[in-house]
């Protein structure tokens, strides 16, 4: 396909590279010229186990090979275990639904609390307070559930029901009688990889315990071990009462999950999905989670992670003027960048030296592998990542 044909074709809603990649192996990636790149997007937190794996692939195909699909009006077996190990994983005592995305997963979690809010109490409890930084998705009532108000124009008129706090620490100041839940993020991840400070939220997860407010933690991009932890609530010490997985669980076969602890919110028809949980997204995430929660056990994911967390403080600590600050957790990480231009830069670099790294937020410059990504693709990663940087001040 020519490049041409994606501006014909295509709605411009992405500011795309120029590349378009044919295979890949892990966290290596190959373009349709044969040119090599290492992947430290992983498709936006997405491919969890890397690019091309075998046991994924294989997976996908044997299931395809006898069924893909049948509607959940019958009982689909690999969702049922899907969940059974989700819930056995989180340590929580949860039911779960599943969807297609991480936007669905929100909506559902959004759908949970005002039932909650009819349910219990006179008045009917509605307002879910989510971070002004935040981000949930790209429907209507997701964006609005987004606290970023930039994101919001055109596409009004919304969803009541949203209000927004500046930090961890303002949400208890916005709650009244109207309040049923609180969404966050525990880091940032549209936000510039920024995580919220534990101790705050320990003390938001107490508070809105005590007051019958729900805390829906939003992991579909923290969750399936990107934080090093199962989920990124375990690293937080928190119990939340919703909780929200896609990107990683499917390692890039659409699935998004919400599960719950209030086991008995919904009742027949109130929430559906055509595609969600079918037998193969259910395959494909029953196989990432045997995979990972071996590498993890092993491990193996913390000593990968240490290892990318030293190299990319080793790696920011040579260009001061540069990178201001190493944020994030585990392999969630980035570093805010003195400003938007020089990020863009470094981005647009990056690919032409064969390293994929991508933005968050106005000036933070993220990194999340494949969590399976070896030493030697972390080290030649960053040693592009430093011939990216001789360019860039060549470039200035
Ligand atoms: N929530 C968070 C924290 C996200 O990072 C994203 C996507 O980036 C979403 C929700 C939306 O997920 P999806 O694009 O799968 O709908």
């Amino acid at each position: 396909m020519k490049q041409t044909d994606f501006d014909t074709y295509l709605l411009p809603t992405y500011k795309r590279q120029a590349v378009s990649f044919e295979r890949g192996e892990n966290a290596t990636l190959w373009d349709s010229e044969g040119k090599e790149y290492i992947d430290f997007a992983a498709g936006v937190a997405v491919c969890s186990v890397g690019h091309g794996n075998d046991r994924l692939a294989r997976a996908i195909s044997d299931q395809a090979a006898k069924i893909i699909h049948v509607s959940n009006l019958y009982c689909i077996e690999p969702q049922a275990e899907c969940a059974r190990r989700i819930v056995s994983l989180s340590g929580y005592d949860m039911k779960c639904f599943f969807g297609n995305s991480g936007t669905e997963a929100n909506e559902g979690a959004i759908k949970i609390a005002r039932k909650y809010g009819e349910r219990n109490g006179s008045i009917k409890r509605y307002k879910i307070i989510t971070l002004e930084n935040s981000f949930h998705g790209r429907t209507i009532t997701a964006l609005k559930a987004t606290g970023q108000a930039s994101k919001h124009d055109y596409f009004g008129p919304y969803p009541d029901g949203f209000v927004y706090a500046a930090n961890v620490e303002e949400i208890g100041s916005l709650i009244d009688e109207y309040t049923v839940a609180v969404l966050i993020e525990l880091v940032q991840g549209e936000g510039g990889v920024q995580p919220l400070n534990p101790v705050a939220v320990q003390r938001l997860a107490r508070s809105l315990k005590s007051k019958d407010i729900l805390l829906i933690v939003d992991e579909v991009q923290t969750g399936v071990y990107r934080c090093g932890s199962f989920l990124a609530s375990h690293v937080y010490g928190i119990t939340p009462d919703v909780i929200t997985l896609a990107k990683g669980l499917g390692s890039g076969v659409p699935i998004g999950v919400v599960m719950s602890g209030i086991k008995d919110i919904f009742s027949n028809g109130d929430h559906g999905s055509t595609f969600g949980g079918n037998y193969l997204s259910s395959a494909a995430a029953n196989e990432v989670l045997d995979i990972l929660e071996v590498y993890s056990q092993s491990g193996e994911l913390a000593e990968h992670q240490n290892y990318f967390e030293t190299s990319l403080e080793r790696f920011a600590s040579e260009y001061p003027g540069i990178f201001t600050e190493r944020v994030g957790i585990g392999m969630m990480q980035g570093l805010r960048v003195i400003d938007g231009d020089t990020l863009s830069n470094i981005i647009d670099l990056a690919v032409e030296t064969g390293v994929l790294v991508i933005k968050s937020g106005k000036n933070t410059l993220r990194f999340v592998p494949p969590l399976t990504i070896s030493k030697s693709e972390i080290d030649e990663g960053f040693r592009r990542l430093n011939l990216t940087m001789l360019q860039l001040t060549e470039y200035y």
